[in-house]
């Protein structure tokens, strides 16, 4: 199956089951004060949840175009180093607002994946939430029973409250989560560890591609939790995994979703992908941020220098570096992404095409005002190193604050030379700079300088935990 055709079976499948399919919300929020960007496909639902809404539709599915690169949600660094973790990626979801609950929410999902994806059953796994004695809450058996009609009871693993129980935030609707887990490795190395799948913990081939939240509780100004009145069902899936997995191929890189732009990228800096990691991750970072940065700008977020649009910019100054750095761009090269991928949503999410010449132009002024400070922050580099032989912690600073240099980049121009950096240095006139912008209480403009957090009270969506290395270290039943 193409990603075309996977995404529209989704909704197919949902649409025949009683849903309403509803359109994406743009990525950028612009009227929640305490949410920068679409990080969940239940966001733009948020008020529904909160009986602050009318429900329209009782079931409703859609894909949502989402952001997880500040706040709570941030995969960021992760994104190209590991082959799973984007910044902009689809969320598939359906959702019962009071109608269907857990019984129907577990079949449904597993109908979908093994009879009309045809996922292999012997891979997957599911979770479900173990309890917590302390807030008085019992282990979901309810749905561990609704599992086992379906699945082998030791696939059947449990999760503790930080992964398998949902909350909205300090108050408000909450319940346990069950997630599925798809296992990629080859058969040979699963055969090593049947029935101890604990030993998958870690494992990169073994990747979240589903959770299903069940919101049954409301909890209190107190603390205390209550049953809401009406039960909700809430699940996201990761579009971009699911291709991977129904592709049978070992990083989302690899699927029909990312392929174009990366022979694009391969073809135009000729260097192809797979020859080597530092290149490779260079491409998917590129294949990647592209999305991001294209779609908050056709969504009505341009990079500027301050919160979201600052969030933009960083991102597509990460994008120029790789390019620049370990693909030899040297000239701006990223904004020829954008008809690629203008086409590859072209009837998925028309905003971009319909603006693409408008964002490609965006890019460029981008791409071509960071090239210049990057250029020149090169050349202060060279002339720098003329006269020493090793990198002061002062100059790394300068290069970071005045050049916009990631002190990463720096590492390698130094090493590149064969020169050392002094961190130390740098970590303190990093510090004493921070001091004396908190006390300036100024905006940072700095290239990549982190927006800081504590000035945005982030919307709390599903758990907080982001690494790829929480992946199934799960207990058995
Ligand atoms: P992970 O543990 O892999 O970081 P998560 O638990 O943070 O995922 P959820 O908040 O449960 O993710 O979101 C629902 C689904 O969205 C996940 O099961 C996963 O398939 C997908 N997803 C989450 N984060 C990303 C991301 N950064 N890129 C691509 N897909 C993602
Ligand atoms: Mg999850
Ligand atoms: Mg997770
Ligand atoms: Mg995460």
């Amino acid at each position: 199956m193409t990603s075309r055709e996977i995404r529209q079976a989704f909704l197919d499948y949902f649409k025949s089951k009683g849903h309403q399919i509803v359109p994406s919300a743009p990525v950028v929020v612009k009227n929640d004060p305490t949410l920068m960007f679409t990080n969940a496909g239940m966001n733009q639902f948020k008020d529904l949840f909160l009986g602050e809404a009318a429900i329209k539709y009782p079931r409703v599915a859609d894909t949502q175009r989402c952001l997880r690169v500040s706040g709570k949600h941030n995969d960021l660094e992760e994104v190209g180093i590991d082959t799973y973790h984007h910044t902009l990626f689809e969320m598939l979801g359906n959702w019962s607002f009071g109608d269907y609950f857990k019984k129907e929410a577990i079949a449904w999902a597993w109908e979908l994946l093994t009879e009309v994806f045809k996922l292999d059953k012997d891979r997957l796994y599911v979770t479900i939430f173990e309890g917590d004695a302390a807030e008085g809450l019992e282990r979901d058996m309810e749905a561990y029973d609704f599992w086992k009609e379906l699945i082998a009871e030791d696939r059947i693993l449990l999760g503790n409250k930080k992964d398998n129980f949902w909350e909205m935030g300090d108050m408000g609707p909450c319940g346990p989560c069950s997630e599925i887990h798809y296992d990629m490795r080859p058969d040979s190395e699963r055969a090593v560890v049947a029935g101890q799948q604990l030993v998958n913990a870690d494992d990169p081939q073994v990747i979240e591609i589903w959770n299903l939240v069940f919101m049954q509780f409301n909890r209190l100004k107190d603390g205390s939790l209550v049953q809401l009145p009406a039960k909700h069902v809430d699940t996201g899936m990761g579009f971009e995994r699911l291709v991977r997995c129904i592709q049978g191929k070992s990083s989302n890189y690899d699927t029909d979703v990312f392929q174009p732009l990366i022979q694009f990228i391969a073809e135009k800096s000729g260097i192809v992908y797979g020859a080597d990691e530092k290149t490779d991750i260079a491409m998917r970072v590129l294949s990647d941020h592209i999305r991001a940065v294209s779609f908050a700008i056709a969504d009505g977020q341009l990079p500027s220098n301050n919160k979201a649009g600052y969030v933009i910019r960083r991102i597509l100054r990460r994008a120029v570096r790789y390019a620049y750095t370990f693909l030899n761009f040297k000239t701006p090269f990223i904004h020829e992404l954008v008809p690629v991928l203008a086409q590859q949503f072209k009837g998925v999410f028309d905003e971009l095409y319909q603006q693409q010449d408008f964002v490609e132009k965006v890019v460029l002024e981008e791409e071509v005002s960071f090239l210049r400070t990057l250029t020149a922050g090169i050349q202060r580099f060279e002339n720098y190193i003329e006269t020493n032989s090793n990198i002061d912690g002062n100059f790394a600073f300068e290069l970071f604050d005045t050049f916009g240099f990631p002190i990463d980049l720096t590492e390698l121009l130094a090493r590149e030379k064969g020169l050392s950096v002094d961190m130390d240095g740098f970590q303190k006139a990093l510090t004493a700079q921070k001091e004396r912008s908190r006390a300036a209480t100024a905006i940072d403009t700095g290239d990549w300088v982190l927006v800081n957090e504590d000035q945005e009270s982030e919307f709390v969506g599903y758990d907080q935990l982001t690494s790829q290395t929480e992946i199934l270290k799960y207990r058995k039943v």
